[in-house]
């Protein structure tokens, strides 16, 4: 059975989470510039400006993990949109449509600038350009090329120039001045919590974990916010850290007898976090690393914390626009995996092909075939979708990872 592990990082999440949301109506009712941006979109650059920043993605998966992500798509559906879209947007525009019924956090402040990119998805954009519409706000759109090999200075050099454009829009829309020296204090703080986030992630490589893939979802949602380059940032994964060595110290794990160490790839089955990580546990199987957990802190196929060097902070910036798994090619997502196999002695690894998330499943798998081919690893595909619980059969879904651990069991 899981063991409620890390109830003072537990508490922090909560605690910042609900401020943010409220701090963003709160500041908003005031007057304050507001700015939704995609989640890839570097925050850090915008604290060169006194602004609020939103991200419907982070509110989406807030929404779905707080189960009310299936009827705010239904919402969203029931003015036309396809249930074949994804379902961060579905949730999203829902609220939208609903004046902000049925979020938990009454969904977000009016926009008066939009910001997305392309980095992810070309939905995305689409996405935001309803709002672009419905608001009668500009759209800016961030043109990020995808990487087959590493991100070339070239590409580098196209986002910078892309950085300078937005800081002039965000100037004359504003009335304010840019703050370089904010960005540069902003990119320091995100390299300090980063530290403490690899330092948090490492420590799966015990066996048993002391972590669960599932711990570091959870932990993730205040990165895609406002809060990177924020002490508050840095203050929680510290924390995180910091508990999770006590916790290793005194011998305290989630699944004390973990008999099958598996890895996820895709986005976090958010309407599952507590469901699945249960059940897992009770076949003394965990999660213990993910893709989706390392899309931060790190770039393309390397796995180590890409630390910044103190140099130029819009240059580091740039050069982090490649990070996330859905802009770089198989290749690149390849060496990365087998990296994290060797070295969290995987024994098996669960693809979510998720409905929503072409972009993140589309090569699931022939990297299944060439994974399970060099690894000879027991790998399974399961059907799920990040946000939208209907289109997940838990059932099934059981039914083929208990299949899995057989292989395993039958294998070792
Ligand atoms: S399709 Fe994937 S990358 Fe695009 S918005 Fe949805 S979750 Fe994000």
């Amino acid at each position: 059975m899981l063991q409620p592990l890390k109830p003072k990082s537990r508490d922090s999440l909560g605690r910042i989470m609900t401020r943010y949301y409220e701090g963003n109506h709160l500041e908003a009712a005031k007057g304050k510039f507001v700015v939704w941006i995609a989640i890839i979109v570097p925050t850090e650059l915008l604290k060169g400006f006194d602004l609020i920043v939103c991200a419907p993605e982070s509110h989406s998966a807030m929404c779905a993990a707080r189960k009310v992500g299936a009827a705010q798509c239904e919402k969203a559906e029931s003015v036309g949109y396809s249930m074949d879209l994804c379902s961060y947007a579905r949730i999203d525009l829902g609220t939208f449509f609903d004046q902000g019924r049925g979020s938990p956090s009454m969904g977000l402040p009016r926009p008066d600038l939009l910001i997305s990119n392309n980095d992810n998805c070309s939905l995305l954009v689409k996405w935001f350009d309803v709002y672009h519409r419905e608001y009668g706000v500009p759209h800016f759109v961030m043109d990020v090329p995808f990487c087959y090999q590493s991100q070339q200075e070239k590409d580098r050099r196209y986002i910078l120039n892309q950085f300078q454009d937005l800081i002039r829009l965000l100037e004359e829309m504003t009335g304010q001045k840019f703050d370089y020296d904010k960005v540069r204090e902003a990119v320091r703080e995100t390299n300090e919590a980063m530290k403490h986030w690899t330092r948090f992630l490492k420590l799966a490589a015990h066996r048993p974990s002391v972590n669960t893939a599932f711990d570091s979802f959870a932990h993730m949602a205040p990165y895609f916010t406002w809060m990177r380059g924020d002490p508050a940032l840095t203050e929680h994964f510290k924390l995180l850290a910091d508990e999770a060595e006590a916790e290793l110290a005194a011998g305290r794990f989630p699944v004390p007898n973990e008999k099958y160490r598996l890895m996820w790839d895709n986005i976090a089955p958010w309407h599952q976090l507590r469901r699945m990580s249960t059940r897992l546990a009770e076949l003394d199987a965990n999660i213990v690393w993910s893709t989706y957990a390392t899309s931060i802190g790190r770039v393309e196929d390397r796995l180590d914390f890409f630390e910044w060097d103190g140099g130029d902070p819009l240059h580091y910036l740039a050069r982090l626009q490649n990070r996330g798994w859905c802009c770089y090619g198989m290749d690149l997502r390849y060496k990365a995996m087998a990296e994290m196999i060797e070295r969290y002695s995987i024994d098996g690894i669960v693809f979510g092909s998720n409905r929503s998330c072409k972009v993140y499943s589309v090569m699931q798998m022939d990297l299944q075939k060439r994974l399970a081919r060099d690894f000879g690893l027991p790998t399974v595909m399961i059907d799920v979708d990040h946000a939208d619980v209907r289109k997940y059969n838990e059932e099934n879904v059981f039914l083929k990872l208990e299949a899995m651990m057989e292989r395993i069991a039958a294998e070792n």
